[in-house]
């Protein structure tokens, strides 16, 4: 037997192989508390990618120069797409 602090409430607990959380409630509540982090971590992200995107096509459209631009705009509009995929789900 393994003597293991959880991760989410921070009690000791024992068990028979490693574990992160001493049970279902604590499991639940941890995994519903990464995956808020990680939606706040990539809309962060996601809003810092769109606004680049606009400022790049901006910045092209004063230049004249947007076919310039292009493959920069269609890499950040496919980490954009991939990003939002990635998201998960909310609950
Ligand atoms: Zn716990």
């Amino acid at each position: 037997m393994y003597s293991i602090t959880c991760a989410e409430c921070g009690d000791v607990f024992t068990a028979s192989r490693s574990a992160t959380t001493c049970g279902t409630r604590c499991r639940k509540r941890r995994s519903r508390r990464l995956a808020s982090a990680t939606r706040a971590r990539l809309d962060e992200r996601i809003r810092q990618l769109a606004r680049l995107h606009d400022a790049t096509f901006d910045e092209a459209l004063r230049l004249g120069s947007v076919d310039a631009a292009l493959p920069e705009l269609h890499r950040l509009g496919a980490e954009l797409l991939r990003l939002v995929d990635e998201r998960p789900v909310s609950h």
